[in-house]
């Protein structure tokens, strides 16, 4: 089935972005799995230490089960430094390897109970050992699937480690069993494979479909040309401060401006020139205005700057910042310096008023700035 993220054209989206975002997602998915692994784990040792200790001895029992506790420990101390690494996007890969590393050790243990357990008469004690360890190698496998690395560590270690020891020992049906943990190890590796494949899908499509609806957002919100935020963006943000001043009076204002003669810009220098004087515009004033404050984009070579809880006596200076900042401002084209100047309205937001209005006298004050003779700030009435 397709769906929506998938007939996106690739260009449109940011590959290596959801490459780096399913790769978090499935590391975020192996270390949660290894450290409930590592929790539930108890249950397992404490049954094997309870057989070892009726069969082969306390001594035994005890060595065992503080390797086993000491490896999960460990898995579960390396989960939380991975986590920690992944909220604050450090190194986690290599906390990745680090537990692919100690799944192959866990496996070692695990398989390790066969030789431990091993009194060489009490062969029902034994198979319960080995129906332990295949049991917990079964549920292992959708933690151990994630990577191919830890897979083939932990299933080679919990598998081989008892097949030496069937193999070199008088162990009844030792064939069977050896033949039954290489046929184990088989279909545990390739069961891995598959839940792998599946998780792999699953962690690239949410990571697409999260990347589609940044893009949607980003397309919705923001100007594609200079990054200022859309005309749209701009008018929902005025919506929400004429709602603020009627309810709280909270003051703010509004600095409209428009680039002086850009039009003979273009004509001279052509259209990519315009649009490179344009992406210089909003980076100088971005630089000047405070978080909080919002620059958009409301027409052709037009802008707004939004100031919340702003007055006109306080807008007023950095309008006239602004203007100066922007008279100064230029790019080049070969070795001509093109100037960037501008005119400018500015509005505080009255009463009663509504966004439309607001922005109209904004709009009004500006235009009498380009009349009264341009690279000006007028403030509205
Ligand atoms: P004034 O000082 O009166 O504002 O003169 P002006 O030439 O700047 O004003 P006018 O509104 O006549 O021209 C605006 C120009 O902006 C016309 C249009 O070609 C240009 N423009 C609008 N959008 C873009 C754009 O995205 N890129 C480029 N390069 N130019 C644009
Ligand atoms: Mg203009
Ligand atoms: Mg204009």
């Amino acid at each position: 089935m397709t769906r929506a993220a998938d007939s996106v054209p690739p260009q449109l989206l940011d590959e290596s972005r959801i490459r780096d975002l399913a790769r978090t997602e499935r590391l975020r998915a192996f270390n949660e799995r290894c450290m409930a692994g590592a929790v539930s784990a108890f249950a397992g040792i404490l049954l094997l230490v309870w057989v070892f200790w009726t069969t082969v001895g306390w001594e035994r029992a005890v060595g065992w089960g503080a390797v086993m506790l000491a490896v999960e420990g460990l898995i579960f101390w390396a989960g939380t430094r991975c986590k920690q690494a992944l909220a604050e996007g450090g190194a986690a890969d290599a906390w990745g390897r680090v537990q692919a590393g100690l799944a192959g050790m866990a496996g070692v243990c695990w398989g390790s109970a066969v030789w431990v357990g091993w009194a060489g008469s009490e062969t029902v004690h034994y198979f319960l050992v080995v129906t332990v360890v295949v049991g917990v190698a079964g549920i292992s496998m959708v933690t151990m699937a994630a990577y191919a690395s830890a897979s083939a560590l932990y299933y080679a270690a919990i598998n081989l480690v008892p097949l030496v020891h069937v193999l070199t020992h008088q162990v009844q049906i030792g064939h069977l069993i050896a033949i039954g943990l290489l046929t184990a190890m088989v279909v545990e590796l390739g069961y891995c494979r598959e839940i792998r494949l599946v998780l792999l899908r699953d962690v690239e499509q949410s990571a697409r479909n999260l990347v589609l609806v940044e893009k949607l957002t980003d397309l919705l919100t923001h100007d594609q040309l200079t990054g200022a935020c859309s005309r749209r963006h701009v008018f929902g943000f005025l919506d929400s401060l004429v709602a603020n001043r009627a309810r709280h009076g909270t003051p703010a204002t509004l600095i409209m401006f428009d680039l002086d003669r850009f039009k003979h810009i273009n004509d001279t220098y052509g259209h990519p020139t315009g649009d490179r004087a344009l992406k210089e515009v909003v980076r100088v004033v971005h630089a000047e205005l405070r978080t909080g404050d919002m620059l958009g984009r409301v027409g052709g070579e037009e802008f707004l700057v939004v100031l919340p809880l702003t007055d006109v006596a306080s807008a007023l200076p950095l309008a006239e910042r602004l203007r100066q900042v922007l008279a100064a401002a230029s790019i080049q084209d070969g070795s001509t310096t093109i100037c960037l100047p501008a005119s400018f309205g500015v509005a505080g937001l009255q009463a009663a008023e509504s966004a439309a209005e607001w922005f109209r006298r904004a709009d009004r004050a500006l235009y009498a700035a380009k009349a009264d003779g341009r690279n000006r700030v007028v403030a509205a009435d």
